[in-house]
């Protein structure tokens, strides 16, 4: 029977580390300020906007959100960001997603300041992530926050063979590039993987992270025992349910650790955001934080 990863505990860890380096910044009058914008009425949006505000406030960062309708423009997008990216006391901008259709997501993440993209997004910054070379840059929430709990429970990556099923922007193509770099040999399965290639890969897996959004996708027989299994997906079911992508009470059975959903990867994706957003004020400010304090 796995052990079962509680993403609850260690990002309430890392949440606790954070309070921490905030307090050091308020010692020498910096207070780490993160701007979100928000376009439009989508409830589910809402409700992330809502709670990334609050876990800010818990841990001493300062949010504002700055809420548009969907009429806004392109133009007046930039704009704002382009005053957020001047404004000293803003060290972080994330715009959450979606935008409406008349926006194009993509120049409105390229037109953040690479030093300020709190999500890891902007092509230079996936550029530099993928170059080894993103030590002083953002890299994306979800992934980094992956590697806190692989850290955490003591598993090592250097020289094992690891898989990512899905390959978005998002998760799959920075969790690849990230466990690469931590000496893993890596696998990025995606739609077009052949069945029979996929089983192959899988099966030989000491790490699989599944990133797909399809519940029941990692079932029980795919896994070779005691491979450790982390699952980003978030489902949610006819009943109103949440289920990741993984089938739970077959895969436990035979893997070394697993991460539940929900109460896995779900919400060390905000405290990473946390994380990630003091580490930019701290640079932004010329402070040094202290060594390794993120090592919880
Ligand atoms: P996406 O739809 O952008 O990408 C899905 C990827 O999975 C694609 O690359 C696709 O090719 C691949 N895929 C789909 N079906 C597959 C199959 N049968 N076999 C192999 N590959 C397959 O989704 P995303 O934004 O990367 O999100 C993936 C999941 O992770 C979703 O459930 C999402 O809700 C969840 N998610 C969770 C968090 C979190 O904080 N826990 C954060 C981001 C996304």
């Amino acid at each position: 029977m796995a052990e079962i990863i509680d993403g609850r505990t260690i990002a309430k860890e890392l949440r606790t580390a954070v309070s921490q380096q905030t307090e050091r910044l308020a010692q020498v009058g910096v207070k780490a300020g993160l701007a979100v914008i928000l376009v439009g009425d989508d409830p589910a949006s809402q409700i992330y906007v809502r709670n990334k505000e609050r876990a800010a406030k818990k841990v001493g960062v300062v949010a504002e959100t700055l809420h548009y309708p969907t009429t806004v423009t392109q133009a007046e997008l930039l704009t704002k960001i382009d005053y957020l990216n001047q404004n000293p006391t803003v060290d972080a901008i994330l715009v959450q997603s979606p935008l409406p259709a008349h926006i194009n997501e993509e120049t409105i993440q390229a037109a953040i300041s690479p030093a300020k993209d709190v999500d890891g997004f902007h092509p230079e910054n996936i550029g530099r992530l993928f170059a080894g070379r993103n030590e002083f840059y953002p890299v994306a929430n979800t992934p980094r926050g992956v590697m806190t709990m692989l850290a955490h429970e003591g598993v090592s990556l250097d020289g094992k063979n690891a898989v990512v099923i899905g390959r978005s922007i998002l998760v799959g193509r920075p969790m690849f590039a990230l466990l690469a770099k931590a000496g893993a040999t890596v696998s990025l399965l995606h739609r077009g993987t052949p069945s029979a290639l996929k089983r192959q890969l899988v099966q030989a897996a000491d790490i699989v992270v599944v990133a797909a959004g399809h519940p029941n996708l990692l079932k029980g027989e795919d896994i070779k025992p005691g491979a450790v299994v982390i699952d980003v997906g978030i489902n949610r079911m006819d009943d109103g349910s949440l289920v990741g992508d993984v089938d739970f009470q077959a895969v436990s059975q035979l893997a070394s650790k697993i991460t539940p959903v929900p109460g896995g990867v779900g919400p060390m994706t905000i405290a990473t955001l946390l994380e990630t957003t003091v580490e930019l004020a701290a640079r932004h400010h010329g402070i040094e934080l202290e060594q390794g304090w993120q090592n919880i």
